[in-house]
């Protein structure tokens, strides 16, 4: 099994995690994301908070899935 390390799973890694997870079979290839959070922050969403258009529950979701086939582990990535 070969494996792929994304770290951060901010808009650029979880771009590139679901992109590459529907090209990379997952017979062969293992795709894990590390953050140090555990909870992705959608941050254009935040322009929209002062106005009441997006709350908390709109802009803060957890990062893990139990339907996904890609791993996560929630730990900072230090030299
Ligand atoms: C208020 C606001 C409005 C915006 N509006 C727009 C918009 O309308 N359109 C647009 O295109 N862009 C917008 N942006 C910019 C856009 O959100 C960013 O360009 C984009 O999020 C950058 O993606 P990224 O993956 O590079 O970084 P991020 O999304 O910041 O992700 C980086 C991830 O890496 C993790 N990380 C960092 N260091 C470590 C470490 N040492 N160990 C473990 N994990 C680590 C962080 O926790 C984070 O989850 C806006 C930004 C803000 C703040």
């Amino acid at each position: 099994m070969k494996k792929l390390l994304i770290l951060g799973a901010g808009t650029a890694g979880t771009m590139m995690a679901n992109r590459l997870r529907k090209k990379l079979s997952a017979d062969e290839w293992a795709i894990a994301i590390v953050d140090q959070y555990s909870k992705h922050y959608y941050q254009p969403g935040f322009l929209f908070m002062p106005f009441g258009i997006y709350s908390e529950k709109d802009v803060i979701k957890p990062i893990a899935s139990s339907r996904t086939t890609i791993g996560f582990s929630c730990a900072p990535a230090n030299n």
